[in-house]
């Protein structure tokens, strides 16, 4: 039987597709984030670091100080998301802000500022998306950032190390380059973009292109300590031997699901190293709990490649290239079929919040 009511756990593109497609299809949807509508892409992720690398090179020329271009990246990012807020209103969807926890397969318990809230659905998805890694045996400090917090910078550091080659250090490398940082780039495996081996043959004209414009990168170099010296002064040592004082320091090492405290051991969803396990409808050991398939969690990192399934068989892994990522004809298919939601992905449709980005301000 067709689920007729729906809650979405995370407000990201993964939940918030699938909060609108279902409501869409008539199911009475309540989509739950602990956070601002728009999940990581919107707020921490995609939008941001496109607007920062956008606009990198212009502010610079302007001498626009980095606190204006925070400001104005809020400002479209507030837009945004009072868009998001308004469709999915007028979808008849519910929005709870709060922090969701599953009590069982078909009950979810919302804590808010007002309270604690127990709601009952015939079909659960789970979106609730990854957060950074930060290793613990590095200081908690000022002047060390994760993509969590990079965009509220309030300061120009005159030097940023990056450690991490992947996607999401190799673009903030870019941006802070374009806005006037001295910028080196560390990564502990032999290239960057290590961990997508399509970009293989890509990478290293990537690092000549970064060399050629300026930017310091050391591959196969591990980061051992970072030491406060000041507020804004941090002393790094590498593997390399080659000591380096840096205003900030930004960790880009990588995401891990965020599944704790979800309560999936109440409800019984099995995990798999540390991931939500799914089969190829995205549907979790529980019937009724789905999984939206964004990388951010599938996999736990990331980014462009085509839909298939990993070598250990029963994760999908749906990349999501740039600027795409509205639910498509897979998710009409689940939707459609044997009562399992999720949201989704289509590689070939664009974010309609990202052609919004597009069209304001400074382009
Ligand atoms: C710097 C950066 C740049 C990126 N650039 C791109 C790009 O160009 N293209 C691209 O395709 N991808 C990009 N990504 C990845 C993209 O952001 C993620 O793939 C995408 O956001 C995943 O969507 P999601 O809906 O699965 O999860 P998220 O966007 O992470 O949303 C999950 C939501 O769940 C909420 N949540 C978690 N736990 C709970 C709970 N217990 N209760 C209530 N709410 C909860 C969180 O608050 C969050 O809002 C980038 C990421 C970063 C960090």
């Amino acid at each position: 039987m067709s689920p007729k009511s729906l809650i979405v756990i995370g407000a990201g593109p993964g939940g918030y597709a699938a909060a609108l497609e279902a409501a869409q299809r008539g199911l009475a949807v309540t989509l739950i984030d602990a956070q601002e509508m728009g999940g990581t892409c919107l707020n921490r992720g995609c939008i941001p670091s496109k607007f920062f690398l956008a606009h990198a090179k212009p502010a610079a020329e302007a001498f626009t100080p980095i606190v204006q271009l925070v400001h104005e990246k809020d400002t479209v990012l507030a837009t945004l998301r009072q868009r998001m807020e308004q469709a999915a209103k007028s979808a008849s969807v519910r929005r709870i802000t709060g922090t969701a926890a599953l009590v069982s397969a078909q009950e979810v318990e919302v804590t808010t500022a007002q309270g604690k809230e127990r709601l009952k659905a015939d079909a659960i998805v789970l979106a609730t998306g990854s957060s950074p890694i930060v290793p613990a045996s590095f200081p908690r400090h000022p002047a060390v950032f994760t993509s969590d917090t990079i965009f509220a910078i309030d300061y120009l550091p005159a030097h940023l190390v990056v450690v991490g080659g992947g996607y999401i250090g190799c673009e903030l490398a870019c941006a802070f380059q374009g806005l006037g940082s001295k910028v080196t780039l560390i990564e502990k495996e032999k290239s960057l973009l290590a961990t997508q081996p399509e970009f293989l043959a890509a990478a290293p004209v990537l690092q000549r292109s970064f060399e050629k414009r300026g930017m310091t990168v050391w591959t196969g170099t591990e980061v051992k300590t970072v030491v406060p010296a000041d507020s804004k002064k941090l002393l790094v040592t590498c593997s390399n031997d080659e000591p380096i004082e840096a205003n900030a320091l930004l960790f880009a090492l990588g995401r891990r699901p965020n599944v704790q405290g979800l309560g999936l051991e109440a409800a019984g969803v099995v995990l798999q190293n540390g991931r939500i396990q799914i089969n190829e409808l995205m549907q979790t050991s529980v019937p009724s709990a789905s999984f939206s398939a964004y990388r951010g969690q599938g996999s736990g990192n990331g980014h462009p490649a085509s839909p298939g399934r990993n070598s250990r068989g029963n994760e999908l892994r749906l990349h999501s290239p740039l600027y795409l990522c509205a639910t498509g004809s897979r998710g009409h298919r689940l939707i459609g079929s044997a009562g399992a939601v999720s949201g989704t992905q289509d590689a070939h449709r664009p974010l309609p919040l990202c052609r919004q980005l597009q069209s304001p301000d400074r382009r």
